[in-house]
């Protein structure tokens, strides 16, 4: 219903933020607030390009590109506010409410990016771009904008402008159903179990399911559950192979159930509209659309990197297989060995090979102490100091609150966390920016957040995490030191808005300090005696990280290769999951093993354009870290100040300022090839 409430965008707690530390005012924001203010801020906006557009003076770097990354000031603070909650505390309001918002903001976009006045004031700027003597970053981003316009179809003729609008709000709409089915199929689904049927389980997880089970008001019960927390240890551990059945078909089944939650002609409608979105803007395909501005920047590109990984890791993952079916038959299993046999006799193996299981790794990984850990690292390396402030209200009583400060004590930013696993929080874990941080107008100082979904303990016990689970915490936390220490004049090319395929670079390079020695010894603490972990352990743990590499990599690049197998058609399969088993059978994919993401469940992809055809940008971006860490590696020390700064200037800084490869090359002199990788995932 449309409101018809005046709105004060200069003091309403959603857009104008005096809630302490400049934070929104979360305790006065209402689930009704979203909806009016968006409306107004939406018109704002409106107003604010129309005066750029209409602008009777010459097209100046202020009066046009300044003008255009600075407005919208209201609506990026109610779009971060909401889609904060979308994806971490939701409800059914909430929920209506993105179904509603998705398709209205996709055609707001699309008319600011087809508005020919503004195109031509920007075009006007990019055709005198030599002659306006810019800066690099200006100039920078004056061809980016130009190309963004061109690439959002402002030089389509009038049908096609209309068209292109209609497939992106439709898309929108799509994408949005996809991300709510899915976790729709995650929050109904749950296996209730009894102590009886708990055999194999560490203690951990059989907590995590009490507590699993408590939240769906069966207290006393034990629940398996879809999210990775639950499910990855679940199948590990469990000796009952009847129940690791049902989880892994439930699992692989997300968003697959028929009924109102199935992804089935989501995914049909949407590869559609993509091929014919690619086609009206003169691509030959959806992936040479989205990899033009990528470092990639071709679909042989990506599989020059694919086809090479893929054919060692089946000949791994073959080998691997035959130990593990050894395994299952000397325990006695006269079953073929299938699916959800795979992590269960990998375990077993890895306890036979290394005389140890990830259980006992876990009481040194205490949340709180990996946390610490995270924020140490950051100190050691760029100077930056994180202080926990207590008691300020954010979206969740979970989320916490940290002020980070410069090495010289100024106020650098805010840097939010909400850990645990909720069902009105979506899968998986993420980093986003609340306000992201840049020097042009006012300035503005980054508030970047990671959302996770670590097991909550019961009350009083202290969150325990497995090795994953430490690493993707260090991971979201690379993205958010992404966000924090940025250095750039513009906002669109501030933190983390850097080509795809480089994004991950900041993240999982952030991961290999995990497992630095003297990172370990003082923060992997016993949880009841405070004990550093022994030596020995730590040696099996490091002698393990490439053990399994065979079953993950294949599970990740089946994955990323059907990702491209769908967009780097010029058509779109009629039946997308037909499509998917084809494809995988013609790759010779196990069938021990799934991909890590189906194409039903498969939200990088689909929950939005943000992965799509970029779902190897992880590997890519891998290439880049495995070097990247050997820098580090070949001076002897992983806190070599003077490398530190390079990669704090060049990589963590920098932003989308300049072109990857340059700022690549500028931190570590030339750039890398494959092999650093494949040896780090021991496939070579
Ligand atoms: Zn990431």
């Amino acid at each position: 219903m449309p409101s018809t409430k005046v709105v004060d965008l200069a003091a309403h707690p959603l857009t104008a933020w005096r809630g302490p530390l400049g934070l929104p005012d979360f305790a006065h924001i209402g689930d009704g607030d979203f909806s009016p203010v968006f409306d107004a801020a939406l018109k704002a906006h409106e107003a604010e390009i129309d005066a750029i557009a209409t602008n009777q003076e010459v097209p100046t770097i202020e009066n046009t590109l300044a003008a255009l990354e600075l407005g919208g000031e209201a609506l990026d603070h109610v779009s971060s506010i909401f889609w904060c909650r979308a994806g971490a505390y939701t409800n059914e309001t909430i929920q209506a409410l993105e179904r509603d918002i998705s398709p209205k903001m996709s055609r707001h976009f699309s008319a600011i990016s087809m508005n020919e006045k503004l195109f031509a004031r920007i075009d006007d700027l990019y055709q005198r771009r030599e002659a306006l003597k810019l800066d690099p970053e200006t100039l920078r981003v004056l061809e980016k904008t130009w190309k963004g316009f061109v690439r959002s179809g402002a030089k389509l003729d009038a049908d096609g402008k209309i068209r292109l609008a209609k497939i992106n709000e439709e898309l929108s709409s799509l994408g949005t159903t996809f991300g709510q089915n899915v976790l729709a199929d995650e929050r109904d689904w749950a296996l209730f179990l009894d102590e009886a049927d708990l055999a194999g389980l560490p203690d951990f997880v059989k907590s995590s399911m009490a507590e699993a089970a408590e939240m769906r008001g069966r207290k006393g019960r034990y629940a398996v559950t879809l999210s990775r927390s639950i499910y990855e240890p679940f199948t590990t551990f469990s000796e009952r192979r009847d129940l690791r059945e049902i989880a892994y078909r439930a699992f692989t089944m997300r968003g697959q159930n028929g009924g109102a939650s199935d992804n089935t002609t989501v995914v049909r409608d949407m590869l559609k509209l993509r091929a014919e979105k690619a086609k009206l803007l003169g691509y030959a395909s959806f992936a040479a659309l989205k990899l033009d501005d990528t470092m990639a920047k071709t679909p042989m590109a990506v599989h020059a990197l694919l086809d090479p990984v893929w054919e060692k890791a089946l000949e791994k993952a073959a080998a691997d297989q035959k130990e593990l079916e050894r395994l299952a038959a000397k325990a006695g299993s006269n079953e073929k060995f299938a699916a959800w046999d795979w992590r269960f006799y990998q375990e077993k193996l890895r306890a036979e090979k290394f005389a140890f299981d990830e259980a006992e790794l876990k009481p040194y990984l205490q949340l709180d102490r990996i946390i610490d850990a995270c924020l140490d690292v950051a100190t050691r390396l760029f100077g930056i100091t994180f202080q926990e402030k207590k008691g300020i209200a954010a979206w969740h009583p979970d989320a916490r609150v940290f002020v980070v400060k410069n090495a010289d004590g100024s106020e650098r930013g805010l840097f939010l966390a909400d850990y645990f696993a909720r069902p009105s929080k979506r899968s998986g874990a993420w980093m986003s920016a609340l306000k992201s941080g840049y020097k042009l107008g006012h300035g503005s100082q980054p508030v970047i957040y990671n959302i996770m979904n670590f097991a909550k303990p019961p009350a009083g016990e202290p969150a325990l995490l497995s090795v994953d689970e430490a690493k993707t915490l260090f991971h979201e936390f690379g993205h958010a030191l992404h966000g924090m220490l940025t250095d750039v004049t513009w906002p669109s090319v501030s933190g983390t808005s850097v080509s795809r395929d480089f994004v991950e670079l900041p993240s999982q390079l952030y991961e290999h300090w995990l497992t630095v020695p003297a990172v370990l010894e003082k923060h992997a603490l016993h949880v009841k005696t405070g004990k550093p972990m022994p030596q020995a352990l730590l040696d099996k743990m490091l002698a393990t990280r490439t053990f399994g590499a065979g079953f993950a990599t294949v599970e990740f690049t089946a994955s990323a290769l059907i990702d491209m197998a769908y967009h780097a058609r010029p058509d779109a399969p009629e039946e997308p999951l037909r499509f998917e088993a084809e494809t995988l059978e013609k790759l010779d994919m196990p069938g021990t093993i799934a991909m890590r993401h189906r194409t039903p469940h498969f939200g990088h992809v689909f929950a939005g354009e943000g992965y799509s055809a970029g779902y190897y940008s992880y590997m890519w971006s891998e290439v880049l870290d495995a070097d990247a860490f050997a820098a580090f590696e070949e001076t002897g020390d992983p806190f070599n100040p003077a490398l530190a700064e390079r990669l704090r200037k060049n990589i963590y800084a920098a932003g989308g300022s300049k072109d990857p490869e340059e700022l690549y090359t500028a931190f570590r002199g030339k750039m890398p090839s494959p092999e650093a990788m494949m040896v780090k995932r021991g496939l070579v």
